[in-house]
C-alpha cells in the first residue's frame, strides 16, 4: 500500500516491517541526475529500519522495499576491508578509524540506548584526556578542542562565536556521524559528553551543551550551543 502526491512530493507507505503508516516528503531535486527508476530510502522507527521506494521520471512509485536495520548498517560498513595495503601506517590508521566508526554506527543503528552508551563513552574519554587541555576559561578550551578534533581527524570545528556566558560553534564532518545516512535525529552524544567533562573537570563549573543541528538530522553541519553559570 502506497501513494504519492506529485505536487507536494509527499509519500505515504505502509511499512511492512513496523506495520506503521509512514509519511515523508521527497526532496525537491530528488530526480536530478538519476537513472530511472531510482531508489529513495527513508530511515525511521526504533530500532532504525528503512523503506525504499523506486521512482520513475514522472515520480510514479514503481515498487517498494522494506529493510531491517541490518541492511542500513551493512551499507555503511560496506567499504571496510578496502583500506589499501596491509602493513603501512596509513592502513593501520584507516582500519582503526573504520572499526571505530563501525562500532559507533552499529550502536546508533541497533540500540535504543545510543544516547546513554555514546554519552558515557564520551564522558570517560573526556575524563582521561582533560589533562591535555590547559586553558583557564571556556573560551580557551574551545580553541584547544578545535585543535584536538582537527589534529585527530575527528572533524573541523568552525564558526566559533564567543559570548560571556555562551559559545556557539559548528563541527563540519564530525567523525561520530560522518558515516551515517540521514537518521532524522541529532546524534553527536559522544562529542557532547567528551567536551562537557573536559570543561567541567578543568574549570570546576557546570556546563550544558545542546546540539542544535546535526548532519545525522539532515543538516549541513553539527551545531552546538554551550552555556554555563
Ligand atoms: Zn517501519
Ligand atoms: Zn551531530
Amino acid at each position: 500500500m502506497y501513494k504519492i502526491n506529485k505536487s507536494s512530493r509527499e509519500v505515504e507507505v505502509e511499512c511492512k516491517f513496523c506495520k506503521e503508516k509512514i509519511v515523508f516528503t521527497l526532496p525537491e531535486n530528488v530526480g536530478e541526475n538519476k537513472n530511472y527508476p531510482f531508489p529513495y530510502r527513508f530511515v525511521h522507527g526504533e530500532p532504525y529500519h528503512s523503506v525504499t521506494v523506486y521512482l520513475d521520471k514522472q515520480l510514479n512509485i514503481r515498487s517498494t522495499e522494506f529493510g531491517d536495520s541490518l541492511s542500513i548498517s551493512c551499507e555503511i560498513l560496506h567499504n571496510c576491508g578496502d583500506e589499501g595495503k596491509l602493513g603501512t601506517p596509513e592502513f593501520k590508521d584507516q582500519v582503526l578509524k573504520s572499526w571505530i566508526t563501525g562500532f559507533i554506527t552499529t550502536i546508533n543503528v541497533f540500540t535504543k540506548d545510543r544516547e546513554e552508551i555514546l554519552n558515557r563513552v564520551g564522558r570517560i574519554l573526556g575524563d582521561k584526556y582533560a589533562k591535555h587541555f590547559n586553558s583557564k576559561d571556556v573560551q580557551g578550551i574551545i580553541d584547544e578542542f578545535q585543535e584536538f578534533w582537527k589534529s585527530n581527524d575527528f572533524g573541523f570545528v568552525r564558526n566559533i562565536t564567543k559570548k560571556d556566558d555562551q559559545i556557539l560553534f559548528d563541527i563540519v564532518d564530525n567523525l561520530e556521524v560522518y558515516y551515517l545516512p540521514n537518521m532524522y535525529r541529532k546524534l553527536c552524544f559522544l562529542t557532547n559528553g567528551f567536551l562537557k567533562v573536559v570543561i567541567e573537570k578543568n574549570l570546576g563549573i557546570t556546563v550544558s551543551i545542546m546540539e542544535l543541528q546535526c548532519t545525522a538530522n539532515g543538516d549541513p553541519q553539527c551545531r552546538f550551543s554551550m552555556k554555563w553559570d
